[in-house]
């Protein structure tokens, strides 16, 4: 089964930007790791082209080069020429899982698209899988927490100025983050909202090929966010697919113009922070502080310097910064239970970094991240690692320390 009408022409278009100059290799994970023009940007391009002229199926090694690609959106924030990468992977994943959903999704993992969309379901699972994790493939039972977390607080105030979007995962798993996010919001002077029916972003069904499914939540949470006020999540991933609401549902009528305005609502807990009617104050405790960034909140929502900034207003913490702070960390989503053997090479390497590094504790702000950061932390002896709300709630003061230190420097 193939692409048709509008799609189709989209993915053409993307298509036919790219001049084949190779400027996106270099910045390509997989590529970096194999060497193989498939497991590049410029040959998957390649092979979707080949697809959608008919001259393979979507299937077989189209399958494998798309199942291969992070996602991670490097080599769009790399294209000289604008190519819209992530357009054309999209595409991608929608027909190979139209042909047939093993293509994208191995039957191990195929629940969790439909219980991520009910959060107290979705810690049911991860209880079900922990008391059975003896039995689960490797890649599955290193994806499991090891703990769950209380769900996160829900309000309903009287006026709020800004609504909470909680994400299905992070509030199963981190909740303490999204509490954490909300104290920051509220000590800058916000009134939170946390609206009860809303969903998991659908950010893991798009990129599974489930366009449907993705639609479906979007629309429930364009309902469950009606109104003007931001919309603020801490998760990379989720944001950024919350901001592309606009163009997931450009076609369908009505919600379209709906989808478009929630996009332009929607902020980084770090972008809110910045817009905050109060200033925050923070003191330190003297560490070494390194952070895995978000891939999608580097390349998709394109704020890579935000969390940094914040991380730097910490008197007393000396921010560390990774070689490959921005670069995936190999968590992508489902990646490493579909491509282990890559995933645990990219993770490798990034804790090869974290070693020589020796920081004292490791920041996140995405729950996959987190997730495999604290696994390979685990394996290797490594530092703790924290979401970069709690990080930031810890050391919250009351006074600027700068000032408070200010006289004790002058004597
Ligand atoms: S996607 Fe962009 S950077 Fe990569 S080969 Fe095409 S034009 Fe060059
Ligand atoms: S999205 Fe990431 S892994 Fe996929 S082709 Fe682009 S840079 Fe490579």
């Amino acid at each position: 089964m193939g692409l048709t009408g509008n799609r189709r022409a989209i993915i053409q278009q993307e298509l036919n930007h790219c001049n084949k100059c190779g400027f996106c290799l270099p910045v390509c994970p997989t590529y970096l790791l194999t060497g193989s023009e498939l497991d590049s940007p410029r040959g998957r391009l390649a092979m979707a082209e080949a697809a959608i002229r008919g001259e393979v199926p979507w299937a077989h090694e189209v399958g494998d080069a798309f199942s291969r690609c992070l996602g991670c959106r490097a080599c769009e924030t790399a294209c000289p020429s604008g190519v819209a990468y992530s357009r054309v992977y999209e595409a991608a994943r929608e027909s190979l899982y139209q042909s047939n959903p093993a293509h994208t999704l191995p039957w191990t993992v195929r629940p969790l698209l439909s219980w991520v969309k009910n959060r107290r379901r979705l810690r049911r699972l991860i209880r079900a899988g922990r008391v059975v994790r003896a039995l689960l493939p490797r890649s599955l039972r290193q994806l499991l927490p090891e703990r769950l977390s209380p769900s996160t607080r829900h309000s309903l105030v009287a006026t709020p100025t800004a609504a909470y979007f909680v994400g299905c995962i992070s509030d199963a798993v981190y909740g303490e983050a999204n509490d954490a996010a909300i104290v920051l919001l509220e000590s800058a002077g916000y009134t939170v909202q946390i609206p009860t029916t809303q969903q998991c972003c659908g950010a893991l069904h798009m990129h599974a090929g489930d366009r449907p499914g993705a639609e479906a939540l979007a629309r429930a949470n364009l309902m469950a966010f009606s109104g003007e006020l931001p919309v603020v999540n801490h998760a990379g991933g989720c944001g950024a697919f919350l901001k592309d609401y606009g163009h997931l549902l450009a076609g369908d009528g009505e919600w379209a113009e709906r989808a478009a305005h929630f996009a332009e609502r929607v902020r980084d807990l770090t972008e809110s922070l910045d817009d905050a009617p109060q200033t925050l104050f923070f003191k330190g405790q003297g560490q070494r502080v390194a952070l895995q960034n978000s891939c999608h909140l580097v390349n998709a929502q394109h704020i890579a310097d935000r969390p940094k900034t914040w991380i730097r207003k910490v008197e007393g913490d000396q921010y560390v910064e990774l070689p490959g702070t921005d670069r995936c960390c190999g968590s992508a989503g489902i990646y490493n239970v579909v491509q282990p053997s890559l995933a645990q090479q990219i993770l490798d390497d990034k804790m090869q970094e974290i070693q020589t590094a020796q920081p004292d504790v490791l920041l996140v702000n995405n729950p996959g991240c987190a997730l495999q950061m604290e696994h390979g932390s685990r394996a290797t002896g490594g530092p703790p690692v924290m979401y970069l709300s709690i990080y930031l709630k810890n050391r919250l003061t009351a006074a600027n320390p700068a000032e408070e230190s200010a006289p004790a420097a002058r004597e």
